[in-house]
């Protein structure tokens, strides 16, 4: 049986932005659609619309662009039921595949040969409700979890997770301050407070925005 089709925003060559991954050249693939609405969200283009591509359209795009490394993003990419056999036939391929989820979507079904970004929704986003957070025990010890946070209330929330199931003996904690275009009026702030805190954490900039601010495609 053929794999599903998938439905995508955008494939583009940039630097990874984030993540222990941040600064290595790296292809993206955007997956269209995602079921939340986070209050920051910097990718609200993908929400709908997009392409309908097969399986070996986007895994010729992955190959003419060349990168070793590979982002499944979106949107939700786990919302599309191509993205699994997408996934293992980057890793069947030599791919280093990194994917970017929100965590509402059970993550048991992921190659283990991917890097899973757990991007878990703090109270700012306005989607804490929406946690997996059965997806905690689904991660493997090379995967990241990684907590936006908008406001001193959002760092607290994001360090009583991580005291709470001693996340950051396990995986990388990623904190990523807010952006707002090119800038992000609370990454000082937020640096100080990763700094100064008794967890092992990790401060995450979004590189890409810095260099080229926020828009599509870089
Ligand atoms: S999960 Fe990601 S794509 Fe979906 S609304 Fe939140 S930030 Fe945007």
């Amino acid at each position: 049986m053929p794999a599903p089709a998938l439905v995508v925003t955008e494939i583009f060559r940039s630097l990874q932005g984030e993540s222990s991954f941040a600064g290595l050249p790296c292809t993206f693939v955007r997956l269209t659609g995602c079921a939340l609405r986070c209050v920051w969200c910097d990718s609200s283009y993908a929400f709908s619309g997009g392409n309908t591509h097969t399986l070996d359209d986007v895994l010729a795009e992955v190959t003419r662009l060349g990168a070793p490394l590979v982002e499944l993003t979106g949107g939700e990419p786990l919302e599309q039921e191509g993205v699994y056999p997408l996934a293992a036939a980057l890793c069947d391929r030599g791919y280093t595949v990194l994917l970017e989820t929100g965590g509402h979507v059970p993550l048991d079904r992921v190659d283990p040969r991917v890097v899973k970004i757990f991007d878990v929704k703090c109270p700012g986003s306005g989607m804490q409700s929406r946690n997996d957070l059965g997806n905690l025990k689904r991660l493997g010890p090379r995967d990241e979890i990684k907590f936006v946070v908008k406001d001193r209330r959002d760092f607290d929330w994001a360090l009583d997770l991580v005291a709470r199931h001693d996340l950051d003996r396990k995986n990388t904690i990623l904190i990523s301050p807010v952006f707002e275009g090119s800038s992000s009026p609370v990454a000082a702030d937020v640096a100080e407070w990763v700094r100064d805190s008794k967890r092992k954490l990790r401060l995450n900039l979004q590189v890409h925005k810095l260099l080229w601010g926020d828009v599509p495609g870089r």
